[in-house]
């Protein structure tokens, strides 16, 4: 059953109509067929969704935010969930609601001590530097990108002295790291891991570029609307994905996305990512990670800096 037109008539509307209430209404109304989302990335498109949702829900029944500066924030929190509890499940019996306020005052309590134990932004000693360089072995690369570390790099992350790494002459127009300064240089990223154990982090070094990109952002759907384009010498108009899309892509995945099987992996090759299909724009949904060994961009992703930033473009 070809159920994905009758979807398109209504939920692909045009920007303007999107301030339409009946047509959006209709919208919410219809199953996203499971067809709509297919390739390497439909998972984390489907899991960054459920994600925001299950942020959005508990965040909005207690606001963990309210809860830092108490020591044992966990009955205020159950009591302000409870009274939530009636218009969450207006159906349900007293202990179902109880069940329930109970588990989202536990995941609230822990996201407000995390948020407590958060270091903020501090800058790190040499001692700690050395450590974690030392910590990553022989041919320390970006965690994200794969992307290898100059030897000047190193120099100055370790506090060494030496010269800032000059702007490159060429960039990868989809991931164009290198653009702007600072980007290549070596720094630290928190990596924050929510297993069953619950607050582990860790630290690992990231390129500039992948760095600042994720900092700020947490799941795919944490940007803004504003598209690039890139007039490409020899493949015409192309998009230029969304830089937090490449970083979350290559993070959560961190090999090739080559079918037949590729050993590459970020650990010794540096990934970027491409369309799946050219034609189509760089969204999550069409892109691809990709390694050297499997770019079907080679001989047309690296352009030249001062071109790139020429030939770019951007619409809301
Ligand atoms: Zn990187
Ligand atoms: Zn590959």
């Amino acid at each position: 059953v070809n159920d994905i037109a009758p979807f398109l008539s209504k939920a692909y509307v045009r920007a303007t109509a999107q301030w339409d209430v009946d047509l959006v209404k209709e919208s919410a109304a219809l199953a996203a067929p499971s067809s709509l989302l297919h390739g390497p990335r439909s998972w984390l498109v489907r899991g960054d969704l459920h994600l925001l949702w299950a942020r959005w829900f508990a965040e909005g029944v207690a606001d963990p935010e309210r809860f830092v500066d108490e020591d044992n924030p966990f009955p205020l929190v159950l009591e302000q969930v409870l009274q939530h509890m009636p218009n969450v499940l207006p159906e349900h019996t007293h202990p179902e609601r109880g069940e329930l306020a109970d588990a989202i005052a536990q995941l609230i309590v822990a996201e407000s001590s995390r948020r407590r134990g958060s270091p903020g932004r501090r800058a790190w000693t040499r001692l700690e530097k050395e450590e974690l360089w030392d910590a990553s072995g022989s041919a320390p690369r970006c965690w994200i990108c794969g992307y290898r570390f100059t030897d000047p790099a190193r120099d100055r992350f370790l506090g060494k002295g030496g010269e800032a790494d000059a702007s490159p002459t060429w960039v990868d127009f989809l991931r164009p790291q290198g653009v702007h300064a600072n980007e290549l240089r070596i720094e630290i990223d928190h990596v924050g891991s929510l297993g069953a154990g619950g607050d582990e982090e860790a630290l690992r070094l990231a390129c500039g570029w992948c760095n600042r990109h994720k900092s700020d952002r947490g799941l795919t759907y944490d940007t803004r609307g504003v598209m690039k384009w890139f007039d490409h010498p020899d493949l015409g108009r192309v998009g230029v994905p969304h830089p937090f899309w490449v970083v979350r892509a290559l993070a959560m995945h961190g090999q090739c996305d080559e079918l037949s099987g590729c050993g590459n992996s970020i650990r010794d090759s540096e990934m970027t990512v491409a369309p799946r299909r050219m034609q189509g724009a760089p969204n999550p949904v069409n892109l691809q990670v990709v390694c050297v060994d499997h770019d079907p961009l080679v001989g047309k992703r690296l352009v030249l800096r001062e071109e790139y930033l020429d030939r770019l473009s951007r619409r809301r």
